[in-house]
């Protein structure tokens, strides 16, 4: 099933570098990059006509349990702050999940990241009716279009001791799931809530069993100021020394926004190897802040926190953003934050993401995009913020094998997948308006 790219302008994004070439594609792998490569055997060669082929993108931090949420009616009372926004809205519709809501909140997840270009999601799930069994159901949603995915359960204490147990069990059993399959599609990470729904035992539980299975947790960090104030005023210490005392500092874990951080707290986490996964649009619909996103470093990822998957967008917002605050950013440390987001999926998933080199997955972006200005090594990230857009993604190319062709999903019968999912949409907003 070998499938030649000719004629495409590869845009790298880890290390930026922009060359016209061409790719050979077998087995799930890039298997020769080069001016030219061999056509033998293979079973398709496409003229990418001069256009952009970028690696596929990956989404650093999503939530695809809200992507029924599009329209949804609005919330009996509405929320003057961000515990009220998840108390109102996120944790109505969370409880309203089962198990056929999750699955196709998955798949339209998916398919929505596929026409953006985005082939992984470092995905955080809550269905605290339905906990046991969620992360497959989620598996199966994204394996259907044919994304790749590193989930986890949102373990909490603020649905009680069962809820919490429940978490943590179904962490343990996707990790092990994972752990005998090692497809390098699918991988677990132990997930969290936030610091300021967790109880001191739940944190050390959870360590341990990111330690069991030498993985990181996922969890949210100081998205609001609530998070540093619960944390004082309970345990009178700062945020950051809580969760490092309590083994959640792990290498390979994901901190989500970090938006009330402060520098010295943001150079722990990246010394720890933790990445910060900045959601530049999440943190201004939510109106909780700016992360201090360059004290990060190369720590810093970039993730929708279930607006889509548009990782456009997403750059796009965080060069705005980041000339808003005057954050001394620049277009190449948002395309930065693109290459980290993949470095952590690369190791999650033990296969290198984000790259169009020999031996990197088979993730490819094949846009349309032909500017009318040049586009090289130098000027690449002021493209991606300027000019390149999830409408310009034509194909994308998942595992080696077509998700979508000039426009068209071809691992599922796209228009029949939203008409179900708009009638599952609407049975779960009738089960989420009976939740006060
Ligand atoms: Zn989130």
């Amino acid at each position: 099933m070998a499938i030649v790219l000719e004629n495409a302008l590869l845009a790298d994004i880890d290390p930026v570098r922009v060359e016209v070439g061409s790719l050979r594609l077998d087995a799930g792998r890039i298997v020769a990059r080069g001016a030219t490569v061999s056509y033998e055997g293979a079973t398709e060669v496409v003229d990418c006509g001069g256009a952009v082929v970028l690696p596929g993108l990956v989404n650093g931090h999503t939530h695809v349990y809200s992507a029924l949420a599009c329209g949804m009616p609005q919330p009996p009372k509405s929320p003057t702050n961000f515990p009220q926004i998840l108390e109102y809205v996120w944790w109505r519709l969370d409880r309203a999940l089962d198990a056929e809501s999750n699955e196709m909140s998955a798949r339209i997840g998916a398919l929505d990241a596929v026409h953006c270009g985005t082939t992984t999601l470092i995905d955080h799930h809550a269905s605290p009716d339905h906990i046991a069994g969620s992360l497959d159901e989620i598996e199966r949603g994204l394996a259907a279009i044919g994304v790749r995915g590193v989930l986890c359960y949102e373990t909490t204490d603020r649905n009680g001791a069962k809820g919490r147990d429940d978490g943590i069990a179904e962490n343990r059993r996707y990790l092990e799931h994972c752990w005998q399959k090692e497809n390098h599609r699918f991988a677990g990470l132990v997930g969290a809530h936030a610091a300021f729904t967790l109880e001191e035992e739940t944190l050390e539980r959870l360590a341990e069993l990111a330690k069991s299975f030498n993985t990181g947790v996922h969890v949210h960090v100081a998205e609001d100021p609530c998070d540093e104030e619960q944390c004082s005023s309970q345990h009178q210490v700062f945020l950051i020394d809580w969760l490092a005392g309590h083994g959640m500092l792990r290498e390979e874990s994901v901190f989500a926004h970090g938006t009330h951080l402060d520098a010295e707290a943001a150079e722990r986490v990246r010394q720890s190897g933790a990445a910060l996964a900045h959601c530049p649009r999440s943190n201004m619909n939510n109106a909780v802040g700016y992360a201090p996103v360059k004290a990060f470093g190369r720590a810093a990822m970039l993730g929708t926190d279930g607006i889509g998957s548009d990782m456009f967008a997403e750059s796009q917002a965080a060069w705005w953003i980041a000339c808003h605050e005057h954050a001394g950013l620049s277009p190449g440390d948002v395309l930065g934050m693109l290459a980290a987001s993949a470095r952590r999926a690369s190791a999650l998933l033990d296969i290198p993401l984000g790259k169009l080199d020999v031996n990197a997955a088979a993730d490819v972006v094949i846009t349309d995009y032909r500017p009318a200005t040049p586009v090289t090594t130098d000027n690449l990230p002021g493209h991606f913020v300027f000019g390149l857009s999830a409408r310009h993604v034509a194909s994308v190319i998942a595992d080696g094998r077509w998700v979508m062709r000039e426009r068209v999903v071809k691992t599922c019968d796209e228009p029949h997948v939203r008409r179900d999912a708009a009638r599952i949409a609407g049975r779960l907003w009738e089960r989420m308006a009976k939740i006060t």
